[in-house]
């Protein structure tokens, strides 16, 4: 078929057979009746299973029993599955043999589990572009909150400004900043980043859930406090992502979430907490997720997250060199377009409406893209040049139970299934759709 031989003559790691993704050939109904191979263009998202994840699954469903405590062989094989994918997602984004691996929900919940961590009083600086899962969690902290920076070396400079002008004293530091930017795509240079938090007292943390499934990862190298990434964007399930890093934060303090197997004693008057990991992973742990994660993790490193980022990166330049030249067709980016992204672009389609745009390509064309706001309302508000005014009167009309959105845009997202076939398919759509008029 024209995807595989696509595939196969540009993207060798991405032909390897240990990447196969679950339900690939998918075929789904267009308007017209007719079924159509489905065009995944949303693996920003969510990313399909690896077939080597779904295997591992499907095998352990057959005999997972209870971690950590049981004595049956079932549980001692459980827990060997499930510490195992501990260390699975420790190599995978090269963390150090002493940081803390927590397995959690998302990157959400890695994000919410640190911010009720730091030490009291503890200064967070984020920038204003962020996903709103590394924004909101700091907005109960003492928060400072910078502006989408223009260029990289912008970046730094409002971040080296933030954290001179930050109060001397003893109250710990945080910056807290994304890997990749989840509506532009835009790698952050999180390694300059821990350069300039360091010299200033700061730790920090980054957001990976973009980064992770599109680059190589490492924590240790780039000094990297904390680093957050979800097991669904990962080419696993559902239900398990990760939070690494330092440990002492993490060990103080009472734990997020309180619980069985987060203790080692308990009475009715006291309570001792138990080590980390367990200290933070109260409540019987999400094995099948856990392992699931560890597999997704062993398979891109056995391939090489460096080839399969060089790879995509290729794919990425062919489809924004195909997307320019659909005529109305915009990116939004913030920095300039030389900047290393990951595979994805958000853009709007001269006099098409996003969310007509995103129907009709699924309607009419079995494209799946994403649309809307992104998770990113801030930057959102921006990239559009939506004014102050407007945002307050958006409030207002919701407030007031009104059925009233932020504009949004379209997002068109690339992963390890994707092919040049993908990208066509793409740019003929949205060149049939701009022919046709909204
Ligand atoms: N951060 C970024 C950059 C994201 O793209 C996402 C998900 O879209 C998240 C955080 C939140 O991930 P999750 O919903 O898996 O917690």
């Amino acid at each position: 078929n024209q995807a595989r031989s696509a595939h196969a003559s540009t993207s060798p790691a991405h032909a390897d057979p240990r990447l196969a993704l679950v339900g690939s050939d998918t075929e789904v109904p267009l308007v017209s009746g007719e079924m159509r191979r489905f065009v995944n263009l949303d693996y920003a998202a969510s990313a399909p299973a690896l077939r080597a994840v779904h295997d591992a699954v499907e095998e352990l469903l057959g005999w997972y029993s209870s971690v950590h405590r049981g004595a049956g062989f079932k549980s001692r094989a459980s827990t060997a599955a499930y510490e195992g994918a501990r260390e699975s997602i420790r190599r995978f984004v090269g963390g150090r043999s002493d940081d803390a691996v927590i397995i959690t929900r998302n990157t959400t919940d890695s994000i919410n589990l640190l911010a009720a961590s730091l030490p009291p009083g503890t200064h967070v600086i984020a920038f204003a572009g962020e996903h709103h899962a590394n924004l909101l969690p700091w907005r109960r902290l003492k928060a400072h909150y910078l502006n989408a920076p223009a260029t990289p070396a912008l970046m730094l400079e409002q971040l080296e400004s933030a954290l001179s002008a930050l109060p001397h004293g003893a109250a710990a530091r945080l910056v807290a900043v994304t890997g990749a930017s989840n509506v532009t795509g835009e790698i952050w240079p999180i390694a300059e980043i821990a350069r300039v938090a360091h010299a200033h007292g700061a730790r920090v943390l980054v957001d990976a859930a973009q980064l992770a499934p599109h680059s190589p990862i490492d924590m240790a190298a780039d000094d990297i406090d904390y680093l957050a990434f979800s097991g669904h964007k990962l080419y696993a399930p559902y239900g398990a992502g990760a939070l690494l890093g330092r440990r002492d934060w993490l060990a103080s303090g009472d734990p997020f979430l309180r619980g069985g197997g987060a203790v080692k004693l308990v009475s009715i008057a006291e309570t001792l907490w138990a080590e980390l990991p367990e200290r933070q992973e109260a409540g019987s742990p999400n094995v099948l997720g856990a392992v699931a994660l560890g597999v997704a993790c062993d398979t891109l490193v056995a391939v090489g997250m460096a080839r399969i980022a060089a790879e995509e990166r290729e794919l990425l330049g062919y489809a924004l060199g195909r997307l320019a030249a659909v005529d109305g067709f915009h990116p939004l980016r913030v920095w300039p377009a030389e900047h290393a992204r990951v595979g994805l672009v958000t853009f709007a389609v001269r006099g098409m409406p996003y969310d007509l745009l995103a129907a009709a390509l699924s309607a009419e064309h079995g494209i799946g893209i994403r649309h809307g706001c992104f998770c990113a309302h801030p930057l959102m508000v921006s990239l559009l040049e939506i004014s102050d005014a407007e945002v307050h009167r958006l409030f207002d009309e919701t407030r007031l139970g009104h059925h009233e959105r932020l504009p949004g845009a379209a997002r068109a997202s690339l992963g390890l299934g994707s092919t040049r076939a993908d990208v066509d398919a793409l740019c003929t759509a949205l060149d049939a759709l701009v022919a046709d008029g909204p």
